[in-house]
């Protein structure tokens, strides 16, 4: 279940293969190193600064209320539901990160600063920090992010970012996706 640990200062250093899509130029590409930047994170965060691994920014664009259990599903629908969709949400700042953020806090499967999936976990925070060019501690805002998706992800994209994701057969991320592109995601 832990198979990922023993490499746990270094999850985001491995070279990853990428897919074909609109990150399919960087096949092979070496990752930024966010974890192992992590330990220097301000151990103070500002309370205005949602903060974010790497794979969870295109998670809350697909979201739509369901979660792992009760608090899981109340605390994102709060930060995702309640923040960044609210009106005026283009403009929270955001923080990317390279272990447990805002959205895993109340996780079942959280364990720390890692989660009991953490080898699965850690390959989709590559993809999507290689996918969307994310340095380590990036701050930007949810507009800018949104606009990184679009230039970097295109629709179809998914099956291969994300992997075996149990989210990915519902379609939702992919519809979302491809409403961002389309200019129409609410
Ligand atoms: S398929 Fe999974 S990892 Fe990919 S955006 Fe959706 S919830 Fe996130």
């Amino acid at each position: 279940m832990f198979g990922g640990l023993s490499c746990a200062v270094c999850v985001f250093s491995g070279i990853v293969s990428a897919g074909q899509g609109g990150y399919g130029a960087a096949m092979k590409t070496r990752a930024p190193d966010l974890t192992l930047a992590d330990s220097a994170e301000p151990a103070l965060d500002k309370a205005d600064v949602v903060r974010f691994r790497p794979h969870h920014f295109l998670c809350a664009i697909g979201f739509e209320g369901k979660g792992y259990s009760g608090e899981f599903t109340e605390n994102m629908t709060a930060i995702v539901l309640d923040r960044l969709r609210a009106e005026g949400g283009e403009a929270t700042q955001m923080r990317v990160v390279g272990q447990t953020d805002d959205i895993c806090a109340p996780c079942p499967k959280r364990r720390g600063r890692l989660c009991t999936h953490q080898q699965g976990i850690s390959r989709l925070d590559r993809a999507h920090a290689l996918a969307l060019k994310f340095e380590p501690h990036e701050e930007l805002t949810w507009g800018d992010a949104l606009e990184r998706i679009r230039e970097n992800v295109m629709p179809g994209d998914l099956s291969k970012l994300c992997g075996s994701c149990r989210w990915l057969d519902y379609g939702m991320c992919e519809a979302a996706l491809q409403r961002l592109h389309d200019g129409v995601l609410d």
